[in-house]
């Protein structure tokens, strides 16, 4: 007999927003690896709609030529939190999202609305189908505002601008850390201020500063927190307030 005690965990999905480099990527997929969850990176969505753009002659500063061609690409997002994958047209484009003519037009290009309209579309429905499964841990910097208010836990990830830049000039090879803290800070800058589903804390967000912590005791927080939530409330009654 099913009882409460016996009874599968019921699917969960975790939103997990914030800035550029802040360390949510390897947070997320620790936290989706440790717990047997499906993982959507949407960054890596608007940068291969970005990565489109740029490869079809179209001006990424030109917010008509891009919504105009918003439709057109095919992005497909392979979510094993352990080997995340991104295609585009069914190329793999992992390599390629990750140049900094990526890096530089990528955030005028996701605050173009129907950009965000279209990938909206694709992350609710691979939010949907993994619903059917233990659930999923979803990053970017509107999941727990736009794309999936009631997710049953939300999280805010900061670091301080100089230790997110060490870190990605590190994980980028050696590149120079003031000129990516200033590409971080400038996508942050736009990311804020668009009009469109801008980086906010969302309501009811847990804000995580990640800058003293290694990744394994933010993923242990992480992972502590899923559990309170998962014992302490009953999933119906679940609030976003
Ligand atoms: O997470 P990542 O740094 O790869 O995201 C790249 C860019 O994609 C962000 O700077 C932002 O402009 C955009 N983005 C967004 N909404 C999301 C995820 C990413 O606007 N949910």
């Amino acid at each position: 007999m099913s009882t409460p005690e016996n009874r599968p965990a019921r699917s969960i999905v975790i939103a997990v927003d914030g800035t550029s480099g802040s360390g949510k990527s390897s947070t997320s997929r620790g936290v989706a690896a440790r717990l047997g969850l499906r993982y959507l990176d949407t960054g890596a969505m608007f940068r291969a709609m970005t990565w489109w753009m740029l490869t079809h002659g179209i001006d990424v500063h030109d917010p008509a030529a891009v919504a105009a061609a918003a439709e057109r690409p095919r992005i497909e997002s392979g979510t094993d939190p352990l080997a995340p994958t991104i295609t585009l047209d069914g190329v793999d484009v992992a390599t390629q999202i990750r140049s900094a003519e990526v890096n530089a037009g990528v955030s005028p290009v996701s605050a173009v609305p129907e950009v965000r309209a279209r990938l909206l579309q694709l992350q609710r429905a691979v939010i949907e189908q993994a619903l059917d499964g233990a659930g999923i841990v979803v990053e970017g910097r509107d999941i727990g505002s736009v794309v999936w208010p009631q997710a049953e836990l939300k999280l805010y990830v900061t670091a301080d601008p100089a230790a997110r830049a060490a870190r990605r000039a590190e994980e980028e090879g050696g590149t120079d850390a003031a000129a990516v803290q200033a590409s971080l800070e400038a996508r942050d800058r736009i990311d804020s201020g668009r009009t469109t589903a801008p980086l906010v804390a969302a309501d009811g967000a847990v804000h995580l500063d990640t800058t003293p912590f290694t990744l394994d005791q933010v993923i242990a927080h992480v992972v502590a927190l899923v559990d309170q939530v998962r014992t302490a409330q009953p999933f119906a009654e679940r609030a976003t307030s």
